[in-house]
């Protein structure tokens, strides 16, 4: 008899389905569902955005574009990056090389070339514990071993944490932020602290900063211009991704980017042709229109709902680390309950309300993640179901 089951590799057996996933399914089982567990704006992408994207496949923008990215989109970054990096000249330190660029079928995307680009078997990679569901998949099929760091409870990384966890097979730390499922945003001193921490252990950082436009915490850089705390200013020693995903709401586009030391990029560009080929071309046209389109007004949206978020929380008597960015909160499960957040989330599910519980992003299961990417009208109902739960 033909057993399919024989043919599955150790590889993919040793991950585990993701557990939003299994939410999702129990969501297609609901009649009416009130959905906080989305992890994607609910704007559409601008228009100006679109009308690019059908002119480029109008156009016949239909083929393979180089590998690395279109030359104008990659042209974009670099400037952004000569901009708000200025210690990324070629002449700094570490990157005596240049830095270079490469656009990437999403961060999912630049995620997976870095990391098989980077760690193999015998290798620790440090995860900030809660951490975006993806990290500890994608090292496990590289064949390196997770080491997660406990961030709790307010979530900003410190030194003592990350020294007590790193070991001489230690090459790279998977840093976010904002964070996904926290919502926390790192302070410019925890960045500091980061930087630091990987130059003195000589270990690859890699700073995932998709929601670095979803920050309601910015700090001056160096032009005064305020933006979001990076690691990338205190250091030129790491690999940064960015995205286009949640900013401009074009999650289904897959278009991210990756820069950093010329020698880490250049192998990730080599196996690009091996994987995702290019980042979708019509999608390349579109973020380069994105690139001048100004988000702040949904970002501004963004802040009022974090806003109601935290004061019903507060009110309803749930502990919350405020969530300075990203579109998600992960507040404490009352502990006057006694559930696990596995088992609150069950409840929640039974008023038809859809959460996310902790444990999926992390090695407690004490916490829920609520994402606030939604209308107020289904916000306020999610909240009112958490308000009666927590009685
Ligand atoms: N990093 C983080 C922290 C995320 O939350 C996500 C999306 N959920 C991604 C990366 C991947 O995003 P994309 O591949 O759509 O750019």
């Amino acid at each position: 008899m033909f057993d399919a089951n024989r043919f599955i590799s150790a590889r993919a057996r040793g991950v585990d389905a993701s557990g939003i996933r299994r939410v999702f399914d129990l969501a297609a089982t609901l009649a009416d569902p009130v959905n906080l567990s989305i992890g994607q704006p609910d704007f559409d992408v601008p228009q100006a955005v679109k009308d690019a994207a059908i002119a480029a496949i109008n156009s016949g923008m239909n083929r393979y574009t180089q590998t690395q990215g279109i030359a104008a989109l990659q042209s974009r970054v670099g400037d952004l990056i000569t901009r708000e990096l200025p210690n990324w000249s070629p002449a700094s330190k570490t990157n005596e090389n240049g830095f270079a660029t490469l656009i990437t079928s999403g961060v999912s995307g630049g995620l997976m070339l870095a990391i098989m680009a980077c760690v193999g078997p015998g290798d620790e990679v440090l995860i900030p514990d809660p951490y975006f569901v993806m990290y500890k998949h994608l090292v496990t099929l590289a064949g390196a071993t997770p080491v997660f760091v406990d961030t709790y409870p307010d979530f900003q990384l410190t030194a003592a944490q990350l020294e007590a966890r790193v070991t001489p097979r230690t090459r790279m730390l998977l840093f976010n932020s904002p964070s996904n499922p926290t919502g926390v945003v790192a302070t410019q001193a925890t960045c500091q602290v980061v930087a630091a921490f990987c130059d003195k252990h000589n270990l690859l950082l890699l700073s995932d900063e998709i929601y670095d436009e979803f920050c309601f915490e910015k700090s001056p850089c160096h032009d005064g211009v305020n933006r979001c705390p990076s690691p990338a200013r205190f250091s030129d020693h790491l690999l940064l991704l960015r995205g286009f995903s949640k900013t401009y709401g074009m999650t289904g586009w897959r278009l991210g980017w990756a820069a950093g030391p010329k020698a880490i990029i250049e192998q990730m560009t080599k196996l690009q042709p091996y994987s995702f080929v290019c980042a979708p071309s019509m999608a390349q046209m579109g973020g380069l229109e994105a690139m001048n389109v100004d988000m702040s007004a949904q970002v501004e949206a963004y802040r009022l709902k974090r806003d109601l978020v935290t004061r019903r929380l507060a009110e309803a008597g749930y502990e919350l680390t405020t969530p300075g960015g990203a579109f998600y909160a992960f507040p404490k499960v009352p502990q006057k309950l006694g559930l696990t957040a596995t088992q609150f989330v069950e409840r929640a599910v039974a008023q038809s309300l859809l959460i996310i519980p902790g444990n999926v992003f992390s090695s407690r299961d004490t916490h829920f993640r609520i994402s606030y990417a939604c209308d107020d009208a289904t916000l306020n109902r999610g909240l009112d179901i958490l308000a009666t739960l927590a009685k």
